[in-house]
């Protein structure tokens, strides 16, 4: 007697069901694709079953449907067929970090009167892993170069830095490729208000010098939702399915030197003259705001993209805890985004994002 087939989908594949569409997020190439209501009941309700035994649960009416289905998530390698589904279980969606802080952001302008090195010092001491350092107003490139040289002497946990700096005279797209070749730890300066189109431009491995027309001038940049921005991996969408995917794990010091979840937030937790980076973050109400998961945000319960997307408990639909980010223009219930772009829109993620050119429907 034939062994039936059962198909499964790739580990990395993981369906979402939104109140309007249904998508399979595929982790590994970065990417998402819609699929239909159907398939989507077929890969969950009926996870595991043969390929025959899901033909029978629909009293065999749709078997060439069912069949469509699973030659083309097998001809896209989202699905697979095996004789024992047991020995393929689903992802784990544990998420863990070593250090409760991994993630920062300084923000200067000119009248920023805080010590940036002692923030940076402190940064280390807490094992923060990333840095964002925002600068509003220009700098001159010597600055910014002794600043980076501070940074090589110190013994700091940081392995990824990232400078936002308006373009001026006093540092342009040539002294921010000297720095990228120069600062190991340093992996992108973004010149924002550069003259010219938006560009990416890879300095050396992985190190990238982004212009863009766009002036970053303020916090109340932040807080875009773009399906450019998505976060389409396996680290992304593990942790927002536990954590906050804009606050787990963050903290920053605005240009007056307070210190908050993120620089817009309302709430502070001390001024860094006479509070510690270590003492803010282990406050409780400082770390209970990494806690909420899309899943509790209005709205964003409903959408297909939540664990995909990125968040902002800044800006939020009539100021509520819970709202849905205020720049989103997607509408989960009719599927469509508002049909302006972003204005602002901030592409200061470099992503290799593959997305499946075609779907399964
Ligand atoms: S509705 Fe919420 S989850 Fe969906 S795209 Fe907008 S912000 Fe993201």
């Amino acid at each position: 007697m034939s062994v039936q087939p059962t198909y499964l989908l790739y580990a990395s594949c993981v369906p979402v069901s939104g109140a309007k569409r249904k998508i399979i997020c595929d982790l590994q190439r970065n990417g998402y694709v819609p699929i239909p209501d159907g398939l989507y009941e077929i890969l969950t309700r009926h996870r595991g079953k043969s390929h025959k035994d899901i033909k029978a649960a629909y009293e065999n009416k749709y078997d060439q449907i069912i069949d469509d289905y699973f030659k083309m998530l097998v001809q896209h390698e989202f699905a697979f067929a095996c004789t024992d589904p047991n020995l393929f279980p689903e992802l784990s969606l544990d998420w863990k970090a070593p250090f409760p802080v991994f993630n920062a952001i300084l923000d200067r302008d000119n009248n920023s009167a805080y010590d940036l090195r002692s923030a940076v010092s402190q940064l280390s001491g807490i094992n923060c892993k990333y840095l964002q350092l925002r600068f509003f107003d220009p700098i001159d490139g010597a600055a910014l170069t002794e600043l980076l040289q501070y940074f090589e002497t110190i013994r700091s946990a940081t392995i990824g830095l990232e400078v936002l700096v308006p373009a001026a005279p006093g540092f342009t797209s040539t002294d921010a490729r000297k720095l990228l070749s120069t600062f190991d730890r340093l992996n992108k300066i973004t010149l924002h208000g550069s003259p010219g189109e938006f560009s990416i431009e890879e300095v050396r491995n992985k190190r990238f010098l982004i212009s863009m027309p766009t002036s970053v001038d303020s916090e109340a940049h932040c807080g875009i939702i773009d399906p450019e921005l998505f976060s389409i991996n396996i680290k992304a969408f593990t942790e927002a399915k536990k954590f906050n995917s804009c606050l787990n794990g963050k903290i920053s010091v605005d240009r007056k030197g307070f210190i908050r979840n993120c620089p817009s937030m309302q709430e502070d937790f001390g001024h860094l003259d006479d509070t510690s980076l270590a003492e803010a973050s282990s406050h409780p109400d400082f770390r209970a705001r990494w806690q909420m998961t899309k899943d509790e945000v209005n709205v964003c319960r409903d959408c297909e993209f939540r664990y995909i997307c990125t968040d902002c408990r800044a800006y939020t639909q009539d100021n509520e805890a819970d709202g849905k980010p205020l720049k989103c223009g997607y509408d989960p219930y009719t599927g469509e985004w508002a049909s302006t772009a972003p204005s602002n829109r901030l592409r200061t993620r470099v992503r290799a994002q593959k997305t499946a050119s075609s779907s399964p429907a």
